[in-house]
């Protein structure tokens, strides 16, 4: 009787903690961030289209770190986004990209398993930024059951960016 009492008790807090788990906590993608550095671009319109990331502008070949750790699911030049990144976390439920880079950390391929905070690229101003203001393009997608990496609902970073500039300083 005893033990169905614990388990009536318990078993909410395990889904809590689940839920908890699908959204780690954020290593910050450049080292070295203020919050003065951070700006809640996502609602604004780009090129026509809601931004729907969050900008990081730094000097061209700042290394880029993996926020989470999880899988390289896909390495794509993409025209708008340039050299780009979408990181699968460890459950699968978000994808993390980053775009513009000027190149990817050396050896890092579709299906490498990354460490939250290992370098997988470099601040660059491929695809459409300007080349005077390169920049990081970061953005978290909700994937669907599908798990694509081209498909996902758009998640405003910038709330977990404060977050992980405050746990890092
Ligand atoms: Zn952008």
């Amino acid at each position: 009787m005893r033990l169905c009492v614990a388990i009536v008790v318990f078993f909410p807090l395990f889904l809590a903690v689940g839920a908890t788990s699908s959204s780690p906590d954020m290593f910050p993608p450049i080292s070295g961030l203020s919050l003065a550095d951070l700006r809640d671009t996502f609602e604004e319109v780009h090129n026509g289209h809601r931004h729907e990331a969050i900008d990081l502008l730094e000097p061209r070949g700042t290394p880029v770190h993996a926020v989470v750790s999880g899988t390289i699911r896909k390495l794509f030049l993409s025209k708008p986004g340039g050299n780009t990144i979408y990181e699968f976390d460890e459950t699968g439920v978000y994808c993390y990209y980053y775009a513009h880079l000027e190149g990817y950390a050396e050896g890092l391929r579709e299906g490498t398993r990354v460490e939250r905070g290992d370098v997988i690229g470099f601040v660059g101003s491929t695809g459409n930024a300007d080349a005077r203001v390169p920049h990081l393009h970061f953005a978290i997608f909700e994937l669907g059951p599908e798990r694509q990496w081209w498909k996902g609902k758009a998640v405003n970073p910038y709330p977990r960016l404060v977050d992980a500039v405050k746990r890092a300083q």
